[in-house]
């Protein structure tokens, strides 16, 4: 009787058997759903064969096998490596892979492979007919942009009267879809300057080798430009390419660019801001090798790709690869994993790369190909100016320079973005008289005051509460928020520059799907002319009437007790900054700040960051800190104090006893409340482990993960987090 070895989605550190009933197609990779205790689950086959250590009274069938292509050996590979890098049971780490609607399992078939185009009888037809049809002018404006296409992906996230419109402009002829077909390299729109022809050589040289390309470029170098490039051979001799970005909202335009670069390439998107069934309609393109190019957030690093000859990290730095809870992964890693193990080129493109990356190609492990100049031979590096911060407080938070620089684009007919990396009115509220600060009642954190409507929010649980009328602790009734936030800066603003079109974008502004579309779209069509917001305005967006950044708070992140919080500063800035001036306008970046002579401003000031990134590596070196140590992290936390401290008392042991056998030595530390000790009612605290090897600590962390198991005291949770984010 045949046997099936199943990794299920469970925190038990073991696989499964079950016997394979007749009939049902059973082999490694297959995704299967079994009975577990009195649950159905989901899990994928790893092995099989005719040995059970299972009575056979308790040996249960497999229950079902889905109708969707086995996970390939590869991605079987991937989760395997890591399931055991990142401490996980391998069901946990098979999750990851599984597609999207496992649970169901029903066959999509999608037309995510497709474009939806404007046909000419359409472009003259249609203006004329929606003028007095605002869902169906809604609708053509969408076309009316980028080519005039729509990406099936967002024409399958229409509202229902539109996509009824859009079968009826079909039936008439007016939008036509556009087959997924092979492309090769035509429709590139630039020349590539040398720079790019040098990168862009040496990667297809690299074609069919495991070769891991640093493609360090600053901000408007041209990086997509290269990747585009690069891909293109791939595409034509039939293979896949696997391109990652951080952020959801980049999807659409970078999948905007790809098609006007490459008209006709079948793309699939994959991330999770999906709707289930068009995640698995792209996971079926990307199986079937349909999905020429598979671009998507972290989780697309698990797609299956019959055919992968390229991957590409793009932004190769973000936090945002790092997954922050369940199998914390890191999703750039597991790419050149990935690429090393098919034996194909990997790209980690970056203006600001980590100082992982950066290491890595000093160091001749990575191949570090520089595009040191913009690509826009109209475009110069932005005029940097450091502005004192002081001074401004008492204007709302806008100082003189600043305010002067806003209103003369306001005269030019440019735009402004002005960048705060807080939401909210103001990141707290405090008694004039007594000093009391409003704090969360369930985490050892201030709350923020927002408006409109009025509110004390915190950022880390989501506790809400009226704001007080009056000081709790003395009467007093001058409550004064403090900080800026960007609802408070918009107000400011819009009060300073009274005829100014202002928008403000943050996580509060952008709940609803489109909204950050929308918002791009109005400052590509120049109906908007200043920009509010925060870290989401950073990234990826190219607007080139937009000849003015402005960064305030940013001396924050100097308080930080996180290692990475001035490598993370220095990023945020060259980006922001990377912002102003892409095309024939010169662009400004006014920065206020009372540390004038920081390193991370002196690098933005200097254009240089490569120089910073030394910096900051020699630093490290010294101080023992990634990426010249390995780390790990373990987390608990509990609704007592006392149980925490008991269970990180217990690790603490356990862990020296191990270290002691280490070698190269393992630094086990003393157990320490979290950054933030106390979130969402929950007491936190921590141990960092070290080792100069990553081996070594690989060795430790395997012993000492069963002995945490071991450990009594049910009432804490915990976790291990390798090469953490940071150490809060
Ligand atoms: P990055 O991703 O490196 O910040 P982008 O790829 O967004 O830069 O390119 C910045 C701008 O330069 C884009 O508008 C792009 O179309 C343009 N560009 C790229 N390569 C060239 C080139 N060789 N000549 C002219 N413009 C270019
Ligand atoms: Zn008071
Ligand atoms: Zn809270």
């Amino acid at each position: 009787m045949p046997i099936a070895r199943v990794a299920l989605p469970v925190a038990a550190a073991t696989t499964f058997d079950y016997w394979v009933p007749e009939g049902l197609d059973v082999s490694p990779g297959r995704i299967v759903r079994v009975t577990l205790g009195a649950r159905k689950v989901t899990g994928v086959v790893v092995a099989v064969g005719h040995d059970t250590s299972v009575a056979p009274e308790k040996l249960h069938p497999i229950t079902d096998v889905l109708a969707v292509p086995p996970l390939p050996d590869d991605v079987l590979a991937l989760a395997a490596f890591i399931a055991s890098y990142y401490q996980e049971t391998l069901g946990l780490a098979l999750a990851l892979a599984m597609p999207p609607t496992a649970g169901g399992g029903r066959r999509v078939r999608g037309a995510v492979v497709a474009t939806w185009q404007l046909t000419p009888a359409g472009a003259q037809a249609l203006p004329e007919r929606v003028t007095r049809a605002p869902a169906a002018r809604a609708l053509f404006e969408r076309f009316a942009h980028a080519e005039r296409t729509l990406p099936a992906s967002e024409a399958a996230a229409l509202p229902p009267h539109q996509k009824r419109t859009l079968r009826a402009w079909r039936e008439q002829g007016f939008v036509a879809g556009v087959p997924a077909t092979d492309v090769g390299a035509a429709g590139m729109s630039h020349t590539l300057n040398d720079a790019q022809r040098i990168a862009v050589d040496e990667i297809a040289k690299a074609d069919g080798t495991f070769t891991p390309f640093l493609l360090n470029g600053v901000t408007g170098s041209g990086k997509t430009d290269v990747y585009l490039a690069a891909a293109a051979p791939v595409f034509a001799s039939g293979r896949q390419v696997l391109m990652l970005v951080p952020e959801i909202n980049l999807t659409p335009q970078l999948v905007a660019r790809v098609r006007h670069a490459l008209p006709g390439l079948s793309v699939a998107t994959l991330h999770s801001g999906l709707p289930a069934g068009e995640r698995m309609a792209a996971w079926h393109a990307a199986a079937a090798g349909d999905a020429k190019l598979v671009l998507g957030t972290r989780l697309a690093v698990f797609a299956p790709m019959p055919a992968l000859g390229l991957v590409v990290v793009d932004e190769e730095q973000d936090a945002s690869y790092k997954q922050q809870d369940g199998v914390r992964y890191h999703a750039r890693d597991a790419a050149v994993w990935r690429a090393h193990r098919r034996g194909v080129p990997v790209v980690l493109g970056s203006a600001t790369p980590s100082l992982e990356s950066w290491l890595h190609a000093r160091e001749g492990r990575y191949r570090r190909l520089d595009l040191p100049v913009r690509a826009d031979p109209r475009a110069s590096p932005p005029r940097v100016a450091l502005t004192p911060n002081r001074a401004a407080r008492a204007q709302d938070g806008i100082g003189d320079r600043m305010r002067e620089a806003i209103g003369a684009r306001l005269a030019r007919g440019e735009q402004s973005l002005v960048f705060v990396n807080r939401r909210g009115f103001a990141p707290s509220l405090v008694c004039a008289s007594c000093r009391w600060e409003a704090q969360c009642p369930r985490c050892s954190a201030r709350l923020t005051t927002h408006r409109d409507p009025p509110r004390l929010r915190c950022h880390h649980c989501g506790h809400a509460e009226r704001v007080p009328a009056a000081c709790p602790e003395c009467g007093n009734v001058d409550l004064q928020p403090l900080g800026f936030g960007t609802q408070r800066l918009e107000r400011a603003l819009a009060a300073a520059f009274p005829a100014a079109r202002i928008a403000r974008v943050d996580r509060d502004t952008t709940q609803a799907r489109h909204a950050f579309a929308a918002v791009r779209d109005q400052v590509g069509a120049r109906t908007l002319d200043i920009l509010v917001g925060t870290q989401m305005l950073a990234k990826g967006h190219d607007f080139p009437r937009l000849t003015l950044v402005c960064v305030l708070g940013a001396d924050n992140a100097l308080y930080s007790a996180d290692f990475r919080a001035t490598e993370r500063l220095a990023a945020l800035l060259m980006q922001v900054g990377g912002r102003a001036g892409r095309a024939g306008l010169p662009g400004e970046v006014i920065v206020q700040t009372d540390f004038p002579e920081h390193a991370a401003y002196a690098a933005l000031v200097a254009d240089d960051y490569g120089r910073f990134a030394d910096a900051l590596l020699a630093e490290r070196q010294a101080l023992e800190l990634p990426p010249y140590t390995h780390a790990a992290l373990l987390c608990a936390d509990a609704h007592h104090r006392s149980d925490v401290d008991a269970f990180l008392a217990h690790a603490h042991a356990a862990g020296i006893a191990l270290a002691a056998d280490a070698d190269p030595a393992v630094a086990v530390y003393s157990p320490v409340p979290a950054l933030l000790a106390r979130r969402a009612g929950l007491e936190r605290g921590q141990i960092v482990v070290q080792s100069a090897r990553r081996a070594a600590l690989q060795r430790f962390l395997s012993a000492w993960r069963a002995a945490l198991a071991d450990i009594p005291g049910r009432r804490v949770r915990w976790a291990l987090d390798v090469d953490p984010a940071g150490f809060g």
